[in-house]
């Protein structure tokens, strides 16, 4: 088993490795806001479960986790309704790209699953009823403060100002589902909400932070509460190992077998059951839109760990 020494060396190789690298991919630009970040950017966090934070490159900078988010605000959303949440959204991956519609049309406006766009802005939806925009906002901001133990997190207003300009495949995407009954809420404020749990800035420590409570089977290690019961945990990494990654998830789970979620920030959450979480960020995206060092340095980590979960 990886002791301590081991995680910081490995967290360290990663790091100068990465730094190095010169095919990083491209920075998303269709919300352009995103477009001014340094791709050069590059940061590593472990949270083990004991506690030990390890951590390289740009690891205090905070970035936009855009559809990381989705995996709070889903915990959220079951924890509200439960498994009736399964009736407004699926959970099969999804083989298309984040901001796909076709599919919606087959199938009568019931999204794939949470974490495609049309799956998290119906859970968006759910979260909002019965709340004013600004209140379901603050229950997110201050579940992902809680998770994290870390009042500072924020919502960084310039990156939700510029995707409320530019997001117009969302704008469809919720039309869309209205037209189906699938959103209760005028689609303009479970957009506005969407659009701002996106736009919640975070570095990979506060990330990977927020994230411990999915490797300790639904425990907050700090406070000792249960965020969630451990059956709820296990099959939230089992969405996100299915389809964490959209139509990259297959290869996702191929080349690091970890749960994860990415976002076009550059961003992933990856999830190590019983060993620790994992937040990288490297803003150069693939063609599914998923970090594409992030995907490197997460598949270089669990083959020197032994972290897979298909590792024996
Ligand atoms: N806010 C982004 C969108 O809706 C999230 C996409 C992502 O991170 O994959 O397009």
């Amino acid at each position: 088993m990886a002791g301590k020494a081991d995680i910081e060396r490995v967290v360290s190789d990663i790091c100068g490795e990465m730094r190095a690298r010169s095919d990083r991919g491209e920075v998303a630009t269709y919300i352009p806001e995103l477009a001014r970040v340094d791709v050069g950017a590059f940061a590593l966090a472990i949270v083990d479960t004991e506690g030990n934070v390890y951590a390289g490159g740009d690891s205090d900078t905070p970035f936009s986790i855009q559809s990381v988010s989705k995996v709070f605000t889903l915990t959220l959303a079951l924890g509200k309704v439960g498994d009736h949440l399964w009736r407004r959204v699926g959970r099969e991956p999804s083989g298309s790209p984040f901001n796909s519609i076709v599919q919606l049309e087959y199938e009568r406006g019931i999204p794939r699953n949470p974490f495609i766009n049309a799956g998290a802005i119906a859970v968006t939806d759910v979260i909002l009823s019965g709340h004013r925009p600004k209140e379901a906002l603050g229950e997110i901001l201050r579940f992902i403060r809680f998770l994290a133990d870390d009042a500072s997190i924020s919502i960084d207003e310039a990156v939700a100002a510029s995707e409320q300009r530019t997001g117009f495949r969302n704008v469809a995407l919720a039309n869309y589902m209205k037209s189906f009954g699938v959103l209760e809420n005028p689609v303009e404020l479970t957009l506005g909400v969407y659009f701002h749990h996106c736009a919640i800035a975070m570095s990979c420590r506060q990330l990977a932070m927020a994230g411990r409570f999915l490797a300790q089977n639904g425990r907050h290690p700090t406070t000792g509460q249960q965020v969630v019961l451990a059956g709820r945990a296990r099959r939230i990494n089992a969405v996100m190992m299915t389809c964490g990654h959209y139509d990259g998830s297959g290869e996702f789970a191929f080349r690091v077998g970890l749960p994860g979620k990415s976002g076009v920030g550059g961003g992933i959450l990856a999830v190590a059951p019983g060993k620790g979480s994992i937040a990288v960020w490297s803003p150069g995206l693939d063609a599914s839109g998923n970090s594409r060092l992030g995907q490197i340095a997460l598949e270089m980590l669990t083959k020197r760990l032994g972290w897979s979960i298909f590792s024996a």
